[in-house]
């Protein structure tokens, strides 16, 4: 089969604004990362797609650790951890380049590694205390037989869009709650739909401590699977997506230690935000990318297959391929440029702030030692984290930022249910195997319009954030401030 020809296209190509704004360095890190996630996704995604998914849809609970190894070897484990944490130090524009590149192989494979990445998110903006245990941890484990792996659980079973928003979640129909006991908090509930839930180690976990006041106790935690009370309840049946699992977690008095509150309790909600800020670009490159496969796939079929033959030459063609190009172009350049501009705007200079950077000089051993660990998760260091992100950025840059992830999320949603659904009916009957490939990638379409909140959501995040200009709450409050909170 003829090599995609989007494919050799390279970054400042696809995205022009890159060459512009990124420096010259920049631009050829990111063009490294995207050929690592390429010859990645060629070697060790594309050729098992429709295998895993034929038999995840037979048995949901089946999970293929050697493409969790193969991952790890490759990088695809680590791109967002910090770098003082010893990983590759990227944010949402790293994430979403690796993204696109490995969903136009298979997206459902892809999952495994952002839902990964969702679980680490929370943990970046929380200050360096939970970069040593847990990240280094992660790192450790990769050349191991079971590198680990984490997820983030937001969603509840009575509660889905209600608690991706502030303004929503303090009507929520919430019922997880974590009770404050000696030593730390014990949490109690269900948390549905979790990608990688039944396989992670460590999942990033957002509830009430006050169940009657969600969204001002609302509280990020790190919940060891392991921990006694913790048990994974279901597998779901999934139309798309399926290689990774989505799974139903039940927690019966489940103990967390007061270390393992990611933030400060009832900062949840802006963690919430500022988590879905980051992780929507990447839903955005997930939707292109499968576009893109789609795409590429059809156009492979049309040049190469004699089931296909003299239909480029035909005006129709050329016009829905045509189409494609554009739809899937403009995709890129709403999830890029809402990427870039969470990292070079909204949030990338905390992790270029001096004081962030020297501590990353300080040897891991030294910052693992209780009291230096004690000291940098102590509530006067986690306050000093928020007041950090309030020199940082603040909350109309932020706000920006969420608008403009949330246009590229839904707008990549619905560019590849189009495309996908296109590219199937042009190819018709007539397309032999890679018929299968299509109409897998249409199934896979449908979560993208979905997860990271709706598309019907992130519309009204964008009608607030650029409509309105309406501050949604995304930063935490200052130590003052949270004195005076109701
Ligand atoms: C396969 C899969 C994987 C997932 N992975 C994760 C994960 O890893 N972690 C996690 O926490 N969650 C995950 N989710 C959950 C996902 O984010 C939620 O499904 C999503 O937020 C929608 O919530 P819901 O399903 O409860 O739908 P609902 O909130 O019940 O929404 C139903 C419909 O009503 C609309 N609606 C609801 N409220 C409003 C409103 N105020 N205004 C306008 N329209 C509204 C919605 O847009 C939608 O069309 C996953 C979901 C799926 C299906």
């Amino acid at each position: 089969m003829m090599a995609p020809v989007t494919a050799q296209r390279t970054l400042p190509e696809r995205f022009p604004r890159l060459a512009h704004e990124g420096g010259r360095g920049q631009v050829r890190e990111l063009e490294r990362l995207r050929a690592r996630a390429h010859s990645f996704a060629e070697q060790f995604i594309r050729p098992r797609a429709l295998e895993i998914d034929q038999r995840t849809g037979e048995d949901p609970g089946w999970f293929d650790w050697d493409l969790v190894r193969a991952g790890a070897e490759h990088g695809m484990l680590r791109f967002l951890i910090p770098a003082p944490a010893g990983g590759g130090g990227g944010l949402a524009t790293h994430a979403a380049i690796v993204m696109e590149e490995l969903c136009a192989a298979c997206p459902g494979i892809a999952l495994i590694y952002g839902a990964h990445a969702l679980g680490i998110s929370p943990l970046l903006f929380a200050g360096p205390a939970q970069w040593d245990g847990v990240l280094s941890e992660l790192i450790a484990s990769e050349h191991s037989e079971r590198p680990l792996l984490m997820a983030c659980a937001i969603t509840e079973p009575e509660a889905g869009t209600d608690v991706e928003d502030p303004a929503l979640l303090a009507r929520g129909r919430v019922t997880s709650h974590a009770r404050r006991v000696p030593g730390g908090f014990r949490l109690s509930g269900t948390k549905r739909f979790i990608s990688n839930g039944s396989v992670a180690r460590w999942i990033t976990m957002l509830m009430p401590t006050d169940p009657r006041r969600p969204a001002q106790t609302w509280t990020c935690f790190l919940v060891d699977t392991r921990s006694e009370g913790f048990t994974v309840a279901r597998v779901e049946h999934k139309m798309g997506q399926r290689a990774c699992p989505a799974a139903e977690l039940s927690l019966d008095e489940v103990f967390v230690p007061e270390e393992r509150v990611v933030g400060r309790e009832g900062d949840g909600t802006a963690a919430t935000m500022i988590v879905l800020a980051c992780s929507r670009p990447p839903v955005g490159a997930i939707a292109t990318g499968i576009a893109r496969g789609a795409y590429e796939r059809l156009l492979a079929w049309l040049h190469d297959d004699r089931a296909a033959a003299g239909l480029l030459g035909r005006q129709h063609v050329q016009l829905t391929l045509a189409y494609m190009e554009e739809e899937i172009h403009l995709a890129r350049q709403a999830y890029l440029d809402a990427a870039m501009e969470l990292d070079q705007r909204a949030l990338g200079s905390v992790m270029s702030n001096p004081a962030v950077r020297a501590l990353g000089h300080v040897p891991a051993s030294i910052r693992g030692r209780a009291p230096v660990r004690r000291l940098l998760s102590s509530s006067r260091a986690r306050d000093a984290t928020v007041a950090l992100l309030h020199r940082s950025t603040d909350e109309q840059a932020l706000t920006r930022a969420l608008a403009l992830s949330s246009m590229a999320k839904a707008r990549g949603g619905d560019v590849a249910m189009r495309v996908t659904g296109t590219a199937l009916e042009l190819a018709g009957l007539r397309a032999g195997p890679v018929r299968a490939e299509l109409e897998k990638l249409w199934r896979d379409a449908k979560l993208t319009q979905i997860y990271e909140g709706t598309n019907q959501l992130n519309r009204l995040e964008v009608y607030r954030g650029l409509c309105e200009r309406e501050p949604i709450g995304c930063l935490p409050p200052l130590r003052h401030e949270r004195r005076s909170r109701p």
